[in-house]
């Protein structure tokens, strides 16, 4: 074994893709995790007056719910739900108390989201509760070996499983790599004795959880050699804005940990993690996708959005043409065009309108997407008006992928979409099938509005 810090092991973890894993990916609720594609992005909402992170939203269920949504719009693909703080020192919640607290939170976030959520606790009561109240999966800091029924939750209830190595209280060992894979041996010794499925396993070594300061720095760098070691399961890596970072920037309090925390996320990226837990899902996700792109990993992320747009000011046909050169100018690829339509305006004192409808593909992040919309608006001579009145240019969000967002600035699905026909006859000619989220065709919508006052203008 050469020094378990030498650039040699980094270049190891960086060559070692395409890797060979337990299973090429999970499916949950539509949303696909294909392993070693790219990294994934696990957003951090804590039900908890104590979080060590200090942003816990206590039983705040509105405020979980803005959190949440908060998250998703800046590009989480995964939230992970706790009740119970585990900053070192935290005494164990009684779990009728911990389930009283996060299952409100639970319920709520899963009623606004389509994402992916984890219950994080280490309680196989709360566990199954939360699985019932509509959990996905359950990330158990204790891999399995703090409550016996823990498994068979998770057998029973089909859940995927986050297990992690936990060092507290265990003997020190002399290598951080052998001690983890101790753990994670016998966590899936448990998982296999109740017929876990494999390809629902994700293991995260503990970043953190009874290690020094070194430890936690030498288990990112080896997390390769944790992974060829007999781990074949994709990896999390849990460092946001953990006290190892705040003891390498001299004592930084928890608070100024983001620039730290975007460092050890960027360097977990590079060692090989498949998941990342974060606090600052808008930060990280641009922290992750960079570092993903330098990772070599190619077929990082872009999502197909579909974007309408509309003119009823100055030179209709030029705007709407000016907004497509400047989306690609943007780093959002039109792939498909509608025609251009005249619609008659609502309200009606006022020109008629040129409507279109766009598909594109893009890596920003909804709420940067929506931002660069505003600012092509803007761009294209775009000022205040009152409310439905008339614009040089209208760009809005129609779809973006299949995400529901739900933010005081920005819902996608764009509402009443199914009302309008003024989108609706251009939407079907880009999207024929079923339309994301709403279920229905944009024929059949158009079908019931009628599409009176509808002309085919111009190609765009
Ligand atoms: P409208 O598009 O309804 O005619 P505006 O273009 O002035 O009016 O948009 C008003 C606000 O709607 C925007 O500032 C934006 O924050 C918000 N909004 C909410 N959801 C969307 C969306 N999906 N696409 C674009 N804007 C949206
Ligand atoms: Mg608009």
């Amino acid at each position: 074994m050469t020094n378990p810090g030498s650039p040699a092991r980094l270049t190891t973890a960086l060559t070692q893709r395409p890797r060979r894993y337990q299973s090429p990916g999970l499916v949950i609720r539509g949303h696909r995790f294909a392993w070693g594609v790219r990294t994934y992005l696990m957003g951090i909402i804590n039900a908890t007056p104590d979080s060590f992170s200090g942003d816990g939203v206590g039983g705040d269920v509105a405020a979980a719910v803005a959190q949440a949504r908060r998250m998703e719009a800046d590009g989480a693909d995964w939230l992970d739900i706790g009740g119970e703080s585990s900053r070192p020192g935290a005494g164990e919640l009684d779990p009728a108390e911990e389930a009283r607290r996060v299952l409100p939170v639970l319920e709520a976030v899963r009623a606004a989201t389509g994402l992916p959520l984890s219950i994080d606790t280490y309680h196989a009561s709360v566990a199954r509760q939360a699985m019932a109240a509509g959990a996905d999966a359950i990330n158990d800091i204790w891999g399995l070996r703090h409550d016996p029924a823990m498994a068979s939750v998770v057998a029973e209830t089909g859940a995927a499983l986050i297990a992690m190595h936990n060092q507290r209280g265990r003997p020190p060992v002399n290598d951080v790599v052998s001690g983890i894979g101790a753990g994670f041996r016998e966590t899936l010794r448990i998982a296999r004795a109740h017929g876990i499925a494999e390809d629902r396993i994700i293991l995260d070594p503990g970043f953190g959880f009874g290690w020094t300061p070194e430890e936690n720095l030498e288990m990112i760098r080896r997390l390769g050699d944790l992974w060829a070691g007999g781990f074949p399961y994709p990896l999390l890596a849990g460092v946001s804005r953990k006290s190892t970072i705040g003891h390498i920037l001299g004592g930084a309090p928890v608070d100024q940990r983001l620039e730290g925390t975007a460092a050890a996320v960027a360097f977990s990226v590079a060692a090989g993690a498949d998941i990342v837990r974060v606090h600052d899902v808008a930060t990280m996700a641009r922290v992750v996708r960079t570092a993903d792109a330098f990772a070599g990993r190619g077929n990082f992320r872009a999502i197909e959005a579909v974007i309408a747009l509309g003119s009823n000011l100055g030179d209709r046909e030029a705007n709407l043409r000016a907004a497509v050169a400047a989306l690609a100018q943007n780093g959002v690829t039109v792939t498909r065009k509608s025609s251009i339509w005249e619609t008659a305006p609502v309200p009606a004192d006022q020109p008629p309108f040129l409507n279109a409808v766009v598909a594109a593909e893009t890596r920003h992040a909804p709420s940067d997407l929506l931002r660069i919309l505003k600012e092509i608006e803007y761009d294209l001579g775009r000022r205040p008006e009152r409310r439905w009145g008339p614009r040089p240019i209208d760009l809005d969000i129609l779809f973006y992928g299949d995400a529901r967002v739900e933010t005081p600035g920005l819902t996608i699905p764009h509402v009443s979409i199914l009302e309008r026909s003024f989108v609706l006859a251009p939407l079907a000619e880009v999207l024929s099938g079923a339309l994301p989220v709403l279920g229905v065709t944009a024929s059949e919508a158009l079908a019931r509005t009628g599409s009176e006052g509808l002309r085919r203008h111009a190609a765009l």
